[in-house]
């Protein structure tokens, strides 16, 4: 059956220009680079505005990229895939093209780098660059389908247009944050050209968790924060955990998200560079008339010592030389060894990006290219390749777009000699 939509009167575009679906960070990079190097590509992009998630990324001052980014920061099926574009296009290397345009930014943490001003500001950098080379945008163009053309050219399908290219970049993200407009296109066209899927999930994503009178986490402690170290499936991170009204927030649990599969433990402890043991037994021997909640209090926020007290049910008027020895060993270990099992995470609405994607199997490291499809790349966060929080994701925007460009342009020029 013929539906309305395909009923249309369609244009159609054939000029043969490099064409990128997704005017995100990896797309809008992408075509940049093409332009650099001379050739013209056209970026359809469905949203009204490019690059949303540059605005909202890095609590809107995007964290663009660290300052030490190697294949170990980075979640995939193939832990090695990364190296290729992060030797050919590093960190460093986009922090020289910032200061080259003169852009100010500044170190938080970790190596992590934000935008001195608002993120627009490197949005703006981006597609002022892109108007030099002479970059095409065109926005309100959502990709419907893409089919392979009897002269082998992909035909791309919009509501009212179709466009056909010979080369192709899939550059259309993950399915994280759908508020600011997200669709399957990439994993469609993977599927269509013979890529798996690696079943997407969100990711750098908060926790939920069940209410418990034995468990720490209750509503009440919403809005605490603490530094802790996190641990799951061996992977260990040290930062800061915040309690939330529906389970655990903070950078350390959207680290370890990362990680976490449904049904696996996390483990926290909430006094990493700690011994409490050793502190508490020191404490007994010395000055054993303090109170328990107040010696705690030195080291732990108030609402937390109280919830703990709740949780182990010790009075808190105990005096910490009538600890018994039971008490200590359960104070201990929840306080270095709290195992906890999320029920959920906040899912893809909450999630900052999505693990999983377009398998890397069939994709070459080296310019990013199918193996199945000649002339067909995907970069960015289409693929199965997921960084940890703190600016590897746009790093790897960044370089995935800058080894494709590459290997685009080499294409041309040698088919052109
Ligand atoms: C709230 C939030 C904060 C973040 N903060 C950071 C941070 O500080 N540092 C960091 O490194 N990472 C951060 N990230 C992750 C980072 O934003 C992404 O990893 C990065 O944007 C991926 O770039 P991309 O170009 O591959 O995909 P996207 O930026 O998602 O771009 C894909 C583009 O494709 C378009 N598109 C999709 N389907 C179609 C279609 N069918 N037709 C046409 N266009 C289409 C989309 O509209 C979008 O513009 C954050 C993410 C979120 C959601």
């Amino acid at each position: 059956m013929t539906t309305l939509v395909e009923k249309k009167q369609r244009e159609t575009h054939q000029n043969d220009q490099v064409i990128i679906i997704g005017g995100g960070a990896a797309g809008i990079f992408c075509s940049l680079q093409l332009g650099l190097m001379g050739i013209k590509s056209r970026v359809l992009e469905m949203n009204s505005k490019l690059g949303k998630k540059i605005i909202v990324s890095g609590g809107g001052n995007c964290n663009f990229t660290n300052l030490e980014v190697n294949e170990k920061n980075f979640q995939s099926e193939n832990t090695k895939f990364t190296i290729s574009s992060l030797r050919k296009y590093s960190s460093q290397d986009f922090i020289k093209f910032l200061e080259s345009n003169g852009f100010q930014y500044y170190e938080k943490k970790l190596g992590q780098l934000f935008c001195k001003n608002k993120s627009k500001s490197l949005l703006e950098l981006l597609l002022n660059e892109c108007r030099k080379v002479g970059v095409e945008f065109r926005l309100n163009t959502e990709v419907k389908s893409v089919l392979l053309t009897d002269e082998n050219k992909y035909l791309l399908t919009t509501e009212t247009e179709q466009f056909e290219t010979s080369t192709l970049v899939i550059a259309s993200g993950g399915l994280s944050f759908p508020g600011i407009g997200v669709s399957d296109i990439g994993y469609k066209v993977g599927k269509t050209f013979g890529h798996k899927i690696v079943q997407p999930e969100a990711s750098l994503v908060p926790f939920v968790l069940s209410e418990d009178k034995k468990k720490i986490w209750d509503v009440e402690l919403s809005g605490v924060a603490l530094p802790v170290e996190i641990s799951c499936n061996k992977k260990i991170f040290e930062d800061d955990l915040l309690f939330t009204h529906k389970g655990l927030s903070g950078p350390a649990i959207l680290k370890i998200s990362l990680y976490w599969n449904k049904g696996d433990d996390v483990t926290i402890n909430y006094l990493p560079n700690i011994q409490f043991e050793k502190l508490i037994l020191d404490k007994k021997k010395r000055e054993g008339k303090t109170l328990v909640s107040s010696f705690m209090n030195t080291y732990l926020p108030k609402k937390l010592t109280k919830r703990i007290f709740e949780v182990l049910l010790i009075n808190s008027e105990k005096k910490v030389g009538d600890l018994s020895n039971t008490d200590i060993k359960e104070l201990v270990d929840l306080l270095h060894r709290n195992v906890i099992t999320p029920s959920k995470t906040e899912g893809f609405k909450k999630a900052e990006v999505t693990r999983g994607g377009v398998s890397v199997t069939n994709i070459s490291s080296k310019t990013l290219e199918s193996s199945n499809q000649k002339n067909l790349y995907f970069i960015g966060e289409v693929l199965d390749v997921t960084g940890w929080l703190g600016g590897y994701n746009f790093q790897w925007a960044w370089s995935s777009a800058y080894s494709a460009s590459q290997a685009i342009v080499d294409k041309i020029n040698y088919d052109y000699e």
